[in-house]
């Protein structure tokens, strides 16, 4: 089952909710007005200054909802230390699987047709006796337990663009696993379409230009991602190139860090 990720819903404009709840920090306009007299610039420049200043509580001050399948179970155990957003799994209680149940097979796995073909029958053999199991009568909740890592599920998932620039940076950087890293690029790309001034540094800190892991010096994608970023800084260039902002660099970005 392949991943699937959809925005299902966000702040009608995120961007002017972001500057607006940081005019009124700098403004003394009454709060009656406090959202009124923006330019599309005007609010740029605002989301620019809080965002460069690090004031990100004003980012808290969004949300995004996205809809997530195709993914295992061992993926949303990751997902879920994220403390600031909010879930909803689909139940194993509720939701019996009929038959033999979806799983996620991993790249490594399915490059080994050996392998493969004893983990597809592991996978067979879990189904059966799961089913057994509620044919006699075991309830669902316990059922369960026989089900391993690899099953898929679904899961809702919201979050303010503050708790999104936090998982963006752990969760696509080349050291997260390959499914959450994998995740998190597919929701950044969609963010990044609503509101492009929000997200525009967004990613694993190779992005902003450096890394702190031990293995940083090797990884493919600091060489492809934070050497520019720290040669443009050198150059006594903005970091945000116009680069930054393109889908096709995020593409990039994510083919390097699945490489690693
Ligand atoms: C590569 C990688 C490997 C990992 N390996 C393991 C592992 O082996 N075992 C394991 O158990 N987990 C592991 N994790 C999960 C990791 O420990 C975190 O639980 C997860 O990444 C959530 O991140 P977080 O705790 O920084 O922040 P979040 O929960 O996303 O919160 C965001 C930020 O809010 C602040 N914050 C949130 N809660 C508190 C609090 N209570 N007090 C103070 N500040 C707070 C912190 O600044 C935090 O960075 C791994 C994660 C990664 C990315």
């Amino acid at each position: 089952m392949a991943l699937k990720v959809v925005l299902l819903s966000h702040s009608p404009d995120p961007e002017r909710a972001v500057a607006t709840a940081a005019r009124n920090c700098y403004s003394p306009r009454d709060i009656e007005s406090i959202d009124e007299g923006w330019s599309g610039e005007e609010v740029r420049k605002m989301v620019a200054r809080v965002r460069d200043a690090g004031h990100l509580s004003t980012f808290e001050h969004t949300m995004f909802t996205f809809g997530v399948s195709g993914v295992s179970r061992a993926l949303t155990h990751q997902l879920v230390r994220h403390r600031h957003m909010s879930f909803e799994q689909r139940s194993q209680r509720y939701v019996k699987v009929k038959g033999q149940f979806e799983y996620i097979t991993p790249p490594s796995i399915a490059a080994r047709p050996d392998v493969k073909a004893k983990f597809d029958a592991l996978m067979e053999s879990i189904a059966g006796f799961y089913q057994d199991a509620l044919a006699a009568g075991t309830p669902a909740e316990d059922a369960r337990f026989a089900l391993p890592n690899a099953a898929e599920t679904q899961i809702v998932i919201t979050a303010n663009a503050r708790a999104l620039l936090d998982f963006f940076s752990l969760r696509t950087c080349n050291n997260a696993q390959w499914e959450i890293r994998e995740l998190a690029f597919a929701m950044l790309r969609l963010v990044k379409r609503v509101a492009p001034d929000l997200f525009v540094r967004a990613g694993a800190t190779c992005v902003r230009g450096y890394c702190n892991e031990p293995n940083g010096p090797e990884c493919p994608r600091y060489v492809v991602v934070a050497n520019p970023v720290a040669a443009r800084r050198r150059a006594g260039l903005s970091e945000d190139g116009p680069e930054r902002s393109s889908d096709a660099v995020i593409a990039d970005h994510q083919t390097a860090a699945m490489a690693g």
